[in-house]
């Protein structure tokens, strides 16, 4: 034990310690043995802000079994949210973790993408590694498998691991192991995906501790609200808390959500707009770059995600299931019912659309310029289609005609390349 001699020559000294577990107003400290921690006023009021379990503290020996806290050094990394009752207090759930385990199963609850960008962002934030456990594949067949690996493709290649495992069967189990062991993790995930089993399964020996404040049922169910770090085997150590286990659920504010993409810096410069969000806005060259292929688009599309365009109809006040839109190039009001979709991408008395869309991917259509309807094409079975080029860049998209659009002006965008010949059409 580090235990610097008082200079007032009494037996009790200061020593650095870590903070292993925290409750009401008390923590309990840990230094080659546990000593119950008395904190402060200023801290205990300030708590869940001001010391959290993986802190390193400063104490003061009182006596035997107790010490008092008398500072906490800075810490290396955080895992914290915002106070969904006070936004502008930063929660600290844990502190000097290495890595966040983000817990996901693919059936029961299923993969949910936002989520998992939702935790690589704060995990980001907070300086900690983040890992992927796909946590319940003893549920899901190869098939079910392949596809999760493909949907988690774009993560692993920004560099995120991801391991597959089942708790209940143990397949995996080694491999999560060997990555995590020597590290201080937290295990952060939605309720149901299997932490609690995980963690059991991770150390199903007698661990007096875990048992005690694990007083769960028989698969580790934990009953408790307080926050702890554990030592498991193989040197893996292991915070759970509950705020851990709520966490991910909080909001992150839009204009904050931008700084952790840091691959749209470059070209976010070239915006028209200086504010510009790159969902919508004309100009907008973190589209452009999508569309090229500089920026990935699978970072492009946790990002929308993430900004809540996941499911919307694009744009959003443009345009929704209910009332239609308005078209941006004419004025006029849209009703979705004559749509014969979901939604429509032009207007049926312009003809004109926006370069827009909800999935970049789809139809690699994410400028945000507005498109003129410029040719007819005629597909397979006589079905006609618009073709519309990008005022912004350029690109080009061929959209199916609906019932309503407008026939005149169909019909002489069809035969506009006969009354501008390029050619004398009397040498026919
Ligand atoms: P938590 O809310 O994330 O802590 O999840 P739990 O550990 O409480 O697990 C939720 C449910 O999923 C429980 O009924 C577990 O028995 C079950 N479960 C956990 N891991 C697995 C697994 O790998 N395979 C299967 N089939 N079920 C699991
Ligand atoms: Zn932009």
């Amino acid at each position: 034990m580090d235990i610097q001699t008082n200079p007032n020559g009494s037996d009790s000294g200061t020593f650095a310690g870590t903070v292993v577990s925290v409750s009401q107003g008390r923590c309990k400290i840990q230094n080659g043995q546990i000593y119950d921690g008395i904190l402060p006023k200023n801290l205990t009021l300030r708590q869940q802000s001001e010391l959290a379990v993986g802190d390193e503290v400063i104490s003061r020996q009182v006596d035997r079994a107790f010490c008092r806290v008398e500072k906490v050094l800075p810490r290396r990394t955080v895992l914290s949210r915002k106070d969904p009752k006070a936004p502008h207090i930063e929660r600290i759930i844990a502190a000097n973790i290495d890595i966040v385990v983000v817990v996901v199963s693919i059936k029961e609850p299923p993969l949910r993408l936002k989520l998992i960008d939702r935790y690589l962002v704060a995990v980001s934030a907070g300086g900690a590694k983040p890992l992927l456990c796909v946590n319940k594949i003893d549920l899901v067949h190869a098939n079910g498998r392949r596809q999760a690996e493909d949907a988690l493709r774009p993560y692993r290649d920004q560099g995120v691991p991801v391991a597959f495992c089942s708790a209940e069967t143990g397949q995996g189990m080694e491999e999560l192991k060997r990555l995590l062991s020597g590290n201080l993790c937290v295990f952060s995930g939605h309720s149901g995906v299997g932490k609690s089993s995980l963690l059991h399964a991770l150390d199903p020996g007698s661990n007096p501790a875990v048992d005690a404040v694990r007083k769960g049922d028989r698969k580790g169910r934990h009953t408790t609200t307080a926050s702890a770090l554990y030592e498991l085997a193989d040197g893996l150590r292991v915070i759970d808390t509950p705020g851990v286990r709520e966490f991910g659920l909080s909001r992150i504010e839009p204009s904050e959500l931008k700084s952790y993409f840091s691959e749209f810096d470059a070209y976010a410069t070239g915006c028209r707009f200086a504010n510009c969000s790159h969902l919508e806005e004309p100009g907008c060259r973190v589209r452009l770059a999508v569309r090229d292929g500089l920026i990935p688009r699978a970072r492009y599309a946790s990002y929308r995600r993430l900004m809540g365009e996941e499911d919307a109809p694009p744009p959003a006040e443009n345009q929704n299931p209910e009332t239609g839109f308005r078209c941006a190039h004419c004025g006029n009001t849209v009703l979705a019912e004559g749509a014969g979709s979901s939604h429509r991408n032009h207007c049926p008395r312009c003809l004109w659309s926006l370069h827009l869309d909800n999935r970049p991917g789809d139809r690699a259509a994410c400028c945000g310029g507005l498109m003129e309807p410029v040719a007819v094409w005629v597909r397979e079975k006589g079905e006609w289609a618009v073709i519309h080029r990008c005022k912004e860049c350029g690109a080009m998209a061929s959209n199916r005609i609906a019932a309503d659009d407008n026939e005149t002006l169909l019909l002489s965008i069809a035969v506009r390349p006969l009354s501008m010949p390029a050619f004398s059409l009397e040498r026919l």
